[in-house]
């Protein structure tokens, strides 16, 4: 085995760059130095020899020494210096490089090589003696840093004291003479700290920094760095030492950091900065502003420094021939480190470049265009979770300012407004021109039209799937649900926020739908802009993926939204919500409250053309497209007044007697609703409720295709099913009113009935469900809530308990549990397909705008996701990604 590779030593030896064994950073250096670029010399030691060192007791293999010897007079031969030489001293930096970047977790050691006597040689060599004392001196205090574990504030504090003692303010003020000094009063610490003195000799300093840098894999930083980001342990990391250069060798040297492509806009041009006379601790640390290295960069942040593109024409330019060499190499945004030493250019490090979300889509886009990656690769660079905050305003990324509160991030998009407490403060504000943010504990169905009038929505309770962020997102209205930090009062009209911060109704207020947070008084906000990129990668991802993307849409609006969007259909209206537009909400409570069927049938029968209204224009605006009603799915109780002020108001315009009123919202009160009376269970008892529902969708048929001569197929959905026997029933009686409907038309009407599949019972069943069904719908929600038997309303009370303890890792009502839920999707697809081969099969749950369940979904080979009309867009993506 090779334990070593030189790399910028005019080796002769192709070896592969196996970026596993070589880290990221000495992968790099390899590769730049093969293609010719300027590489200060050096050598990589591979990962494997960190996993022996652990394996080994610290202890190196066999073979490693002569290994690193010849690496080293490589080094020499190709800088023409000598390692300790008294005339031409080659100084070193040892630095980490794992397979994956791990900023700042590991140790570094610089200037390694120098000594009392080699620090000599520096001076003359360079003709700068102070330079040479300042580099010996930070050599000092970071080896005894790094490798003899003696703390740096001992240091500084000699440091410090020195410099108040001189007056001086800045360390560039201490003289050659004064750093001598220094150093003498560092090597003296030593002695008393340590009771030993500065390793002098330079190979004794090269293998204290070796065992420190490989020691430090599992320092406490790196560890807790590993366990975060899931980094095994098994990958150690591999040491890089190379030739040092200087960028603080005067004004004509510099140290900085550059990107192919503006990595915040995806602008393309060379962006970056730098710092004159620095080495790169400097730029980390931050004590000094840094200048940008291209002139247009200067002059759009309106600074007064000269850009690199200025001072160092010949340097600058070569950075952007290495810059443009490096992409079109990767084929990706670089991220590069260089150093300008007395006017050399040397590259340090290249990597892939971190990104904000637009710019990741304009720089894939343009790199297909260019010919750099193919369309498929375009599609791949893009995440479609960050598509729908493209779609809606974000807080300005320099603004920062600590939040009053924190919940789940609902529905995405940032938003001010006055904070109003109920539905009906919303609409009269929304009518008088008001923006406002609607401030609930939670909210009911009865709340729709106050979140219609509000600019966002915030509750302190409730989940990613409760009714507030179900219909929010539906509406496109950012939302913030379950903020359990913060607390309404509506006593006393009062949110309180983290910190003893009061706010008073009228108080402005910022929520951000995107992130969860919620700030006080108003934020900066950017727009969204729809570029021709998103339309043109959103055309490419439609060719290239296989399932369909169907949208949940309640109303007109949302349908409409969602065809914006490119829905291809919608795959589940939840009929409910239309209950409670306008006046509907008396006749659905006057229906509800009736005490017999004669009762109930009258309410319909005002109910009915209303329905049939909606569904006609739901029918013209899909233009065709399929089209899946869902029947009446929540418990009847939640139609009805909470409390006595209500009951009476109810009972004043239903013209009821409150007594009775009362006792038929007693008769209806269910311990469990959510396991009650609701869904098809409703149908059951009372079919007249379904039966008013299918008449309606099929005289809208009729409707529709009288209108515009194409037939209308519409698909009926019957929900919360568990028995055969309960869709058969219900079936019959849609085929009951379908007959019936065609012979009072004299028009011939396909259409289909289905299902949904949102309890364990109808997964495990699904081959005798199939038998009466024409579809599914995978309703993930419920089947979430009963597989785990956990409430979608109540569980983020606790679930980030779990998460914070790493008993559960995601939120399952947000991305789908694969091993649990999934697998009785699983079985539900199969069973339902082996009974029925062209059953169609889709989901409707809110996973199904979440990426990682649409990759999911993919394997199941279902027909189509449905979500909210603003996550089209990201599950059309997100289906691409999942078919390449
Ligand atoms: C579901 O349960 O997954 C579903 C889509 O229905 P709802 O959210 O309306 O209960
Ligand atoms: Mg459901």
């Amino acid at each position: 085995t090779n334990w070593v590779y030189s790399f910028g030593c005019g080796e002769t030896q192709s070896l592969d760059i196996d970026r596993d064994r070589l880290g990221g950073k000495g992968a790099s250096l390899a590769e730049m130095a093969r293609m010719g670029l300027p590489v200060p010399p050096g050598l990589t030691i591979i990962s494997d020899v960190c996993q022996h060192f652990y394996v080994h007791a610290k202890g190196f293999p066999d073979g490693l020494k002569q290994e690193i010897e010849a690496g080293l007079r490589a080094i020499e031969a190709a800088t023409g210096r000598q390692f300790g030489g008294a005339e031409t001293p080659l100084l070193l930096s040892v630095r980490s490089g794992s397979r994956v970047s791990m900023p700042g977790m590991m140790d570094t050691v610089l200037n390694l090589g120098l000594n009392d006597e080699t620090v000599k040689a520096l001076a003359a060599d360079t003709g700068d003696e102070r330079f040479a004392w300042d580099s010996y001196r930070r050599f000092i205090q970071m080896y005894a840093d790094v490798v003899l574990g003696l703390d740096q504030e001992f240091f500084e504090e000699i440091l410090e004291d020195r410099m108040s003692e001189l007056g001086y303010a800045y360390e560039t003020q201490l003289s050659a003479d004064e750093l001598k000094d220094i150093v003498s009063e560092y090597e003296k610490l030593l002695d008393e700290e340590l009771g030993e003195s500065f390793p002098q000799d330079p190979c004794e300093q090269l293998w204290g920094a070796i065992s420190a840098v490989f020691s430090s894999w599992t320092s406490a930083r790196a560890t807790a760095y590993r366990a975060l980001h899931d980094i095994p342990f098994d990958w150690g990391t591999a040491v890089n030492i190379q030739a040092m250069v200087f960028g603080n060798l005067g004004n004509d040297s510099a140290t900085g950091v550059a990107f192919t492509r503006n990595p915040s806009t995806g602008e393309k041009a060379l962006y970056g900065e730098f710092l004159l006379n620095a080495q790169g601790e400097d730029v980390v640390a931050g004590i000094r502003t840094p200048q940008s290295i291209t002139e247009a960069g200067r002059i759009a942040s309106g600074a007064e420094k000269p850009s690199l593109e200025k001072l160092m024409p010949r340097a600058f330019s070569e950075l952007v021939t290495v810059a443009a060499r490096l992409e079109r190499h990767y084929g990706d945004l670089q991220d590069m480190e260089f150093t300008i030493e007395r006017g050399t250019l040397w590259m340090l490090q290249t990597r892939n470049g971190k990104r904000a979300a637009g710019a990741a889509m304009k720089i894939a886009m343009d790199m297909a265009d260019e010919g750099l990656i193919s369309r498929d690769e375009a599609i791949i660079r893009v995440d479609p979770a960050t598509l729908d905050q493209m779609l809606h305003p974000t807080i300005s990324p320099d603004f920062k300012a600590n939040p009053v509160g924190s919940g789940l991030p609902a529905s995405p998009g940032a938003v001010t407004g006055e904070i109003v407490f109920s539905a009906e403060e919303a609409i009269s504000a929304h009518a008088e021109g008001r923006k406002v943010i609607l401030v609930r504990t939670e909210t009911s169905p009865e709340d729709i039209h106050g979140m219609t009038a509000a600019e966002g929505v915030l509750t302190t309770r409730g989940g990613m799937t409760s009714h507030a962020a179900v219909v929010a997102r539906g509406m496109g209205v950012p939302c913030v649900t379950g903020a359990g930090n913060m607390r309404v009062d509506r006593f006393d009209n009062i949110l309180h926020g983290v910190g003893g911060v009061l706010m008073h109704a009228g108080d402005l207020v910022t929520i951000d739908g995107s992130t969860g947070r919620v700030l006080k008084g108003a934020v900066p906000t950017q727009k969204p802009a729809l570029s021709d990129d998103f339309q043109r990668l959103m055309g490419w991802a439609d060719a290239a993926r296989r399932m369909k993307v169907r949208t949940n849409a309640d109303t007109p609006g949302d349908a409409r939204t969602a065809r914006e969007f490119g829905a291809e259909g919608i795959g589940l209206c939840r009929t409910e919500h239309m209950f409670f537009e306008g006046d509907r909400i008396k006749t659905m409570r006057r229906m509800i409250l009736a005490e017999d069927e004669a009762g109930r049938r009258a309410a319909l029968d005002q109910l009915l053309p209303m329905q049939r209204a909606d569904f006609e224009e739901i029918f013209a605006i899909m233009h065709g497209l399929p089209v899946t009603i869902r029947l009446l799915d929540p418990p009847l109780h939640e139609f009805l007044p909470k409390n006595e002020e209500e009951r009476e108001e109810v009972a004043r315009a239903l013209d009821m007697e409150t007594s009775l009123l009362k006792q038929r919202v007693e008769a209806l009160y269910e311990f469990n609703p959510m396991l009650g009376h609701r869904g098809c269970r409703l149908a059951i008892s009372f079919p007249e409720i379904a039966e008013m529902q299918a008449r309606a969708i099929f005289e809208a048929a009729v409707a529709a295709a009288r209108l515009t001569g194409e037939a209308v197929v519409p698909e009926i959905m019957v929900p919360l099913v568990s028995l055969r026997s309960e869709l058969e029933y219900v079936k019959g009686r849609i085929d009951g009113i379908a007959g019936t409907v065609m012979r009072e038309s004299g028009m011939t009407l396909t259409y289909r009935v289905g299902t949904m599949i949102e309890l364990p019972r109808a997964a495990l069943r699904a081959h005798e469900i199939a038998e009466e069904a024409a579809f599914f719908s995978l309703g993930t929600n419920d089947l979430t809530q009963t597989t785990f038997g956990l409430s979608r309303d109540d569980a983020p009370g606790f679930l980030g308990a779990y998460q914070k303890k790493g008993i559960l890792e995601r939120d399952p009502f947000m991305s789908l549990d694969f091993d649990g839920v999934g697998e009785l999707m699983k079985l539900a697809t199969e069973r339902g397909r082996m009974a029925k081969p062209d059953l169609q099969i889709g989901i409707c749950g809110e996973h199904g705008g979440d990426p990682i369940s649409i990759r999911f979904c993919e394997t199941l080979a279902l027909d189509y996701v449905s979500c909210s009309p603003f996550r089209v867009p990201t599950a059309r993506l997100a289906a691409a990604q999942a078919s390449i």
